[in-house]
């Protein structure tokens, strides 16, 4: 079998070059041919040796995930649903705006913490993706756009952690592939462009902040222990003041930075003005007094088995409108991507029935292997 060179970072390229006998340049050329140049080919990479694009050919590929569905909205929001094989699929969203393109990447296919209001939750957890995995997405994404929009330049600014599953419970694959977007041969992303969200997986929050601190968001959705253990079911292992403990721990390691609290409203669930009250207590007993901390607040998707409801609009304001009194910023998502199902909390919704997904690769495959009449 040969081997994915997606799979690796610039240390893990650098290794394996060096098993085939090569210098550590040579795996840095081949690094930015593959990730900012998007070949796929041995035969493009025009200034390897003969001999080392012979070997690579033998031993090697660079090949993207299957793509099963895509689709584009009006608003430009592009959703792809990608074969991970087995009958599972994950999916990735590119968000254009005026300045920046973002990336919305999957980390697992299903979800093991099961948060009521999720979509990807309900369906189960089938297995971690590999680095190659997750970067596949962001390889393939920033390349078809490129050559979609006739550009050179990159076109995905910033990528986010927030497609399906719980990035901190894959921490071994999911550390080389952050290692890729920041590496100046590879995206050349800012610490503060890569954000990963967390149900709050306290022990690996701490590992991150010491292995590569990037930008951090906190799936919250609500303010007090009861009610949270309902909602993230994680909390009754790592409850908030664990919690609090740890995004204050994780600013020392970025200092100047944010945590994103992330909030889905969930009308009469956790969108009272008690409960924004709470918050802000919560908010002021942390941080040491100074800003610490955003909230973001999410209008939910409502979908049939969860049982709950998207708050109406003026709740929301009026639980914004508290927030922002007390001095927290706070900020409502737009949501992007209604048409094709895009929006947060709604990206297991065309996988989280996997016999249907599974019936769509099958017709595929049918259709691919059928004999010419
Ligand atoms: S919100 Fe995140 S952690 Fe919770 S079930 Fe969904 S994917 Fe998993």
């Amino acid at each position: 079998m040969t081997t994915n060179l997606l799979e690796f970072d610039l240390d893990g390229l650098c290794a394996y070059c060096e098993q085939l006998g090569e210098k550590r340049f040579r795996a840095t050329q081949l690094f930015r041919w593959i990730h900012q140049r998007g070949a796929s080919d041995f035969e493009q990479m025009s200034d390897l040796a003969k001999s080392l694009r012979e070997k690579l050919k033998a031993r090697a590929h660079i090949t993207a995930l299957p793509v099963i569905t895509e689709h584009v909205s009006q608003d430009g929001t592009v959703k792809w649903l990608f074969d991970v094989g087995d009958g599972n699929a994950v999916e990735a969203v590119f968000i254009p705006e005026d300045d920046r393109g973002t990336l919305c990447i999957s980390s697992q296919a299903g979800c093991a913490v099961g948060c009521r209001f999720c979509s990807t939750g309900h369906q189960g957890f089938s297995r971690n993706l590999t680095t190659g995995e997750i970067l596949a997405q962001l390889w393939f994404a920033e390349h078809a756009l490129r050559k979609r929009l006739g550009v050179s330049e990159r076109v995905i600014s910033n990528v986010v952690m927030m497609g399906m599953g719980e990035p901190l419970q894959n921490y071994t694959a999911l550390v080389p592939a952050l290692k890729v977007m920041l590496d100046d041969h590879g995206y050349g992303m800012s610490r503060r462009r890569v954000t990963v969200s967390t149900s709050g997986v306290v022990p690996m929050m701490d590992r991150l902040g010491l292995d590569c601190p990037v930008a951090l968001a906190v799936s919250l959705h609500a303010p007090n222990d009861p009610l949270r253990d309902d909602l993230v079911p994680l909390n009754r292992k790592y409850p908030i003041e664990e919690l609090m403990q740890a995004c204050e721990r994780y600013l020392e390691h970025a200092p100047r930075d944010f945590i994103t609290f992330e909030y889905c409203m969930l009308d009469g669930v956790n969108d009272q003005p008690e409960h924004a009250q709470q918050l802000v207590n919560l908010v002021r007993r942390h941080g040491g007094g100074r800003p610490w901390c955003k909230l973001n607040l999410i209008p939910f998707n409502p979908f049939p088995a969860s049982g709950l409801l998207r708050s109406p609009a003026p709740q929301v304001a009026e639980f914004a409108r508290i927030l922002t009194q007390a001095g927290i910023v706070t900020t409502v998502r737009k949501t992007r991507g209604d048409d094709i199902d895009a929006a947060c909390g709604q990206l297991a919704g065309d996988v989280k029935d996997r016999t249907r997904a599974a019936e769509r690769m099958a017709k595929r495959r049918t259709i691919t292997i059928a004999p010419a009449p």
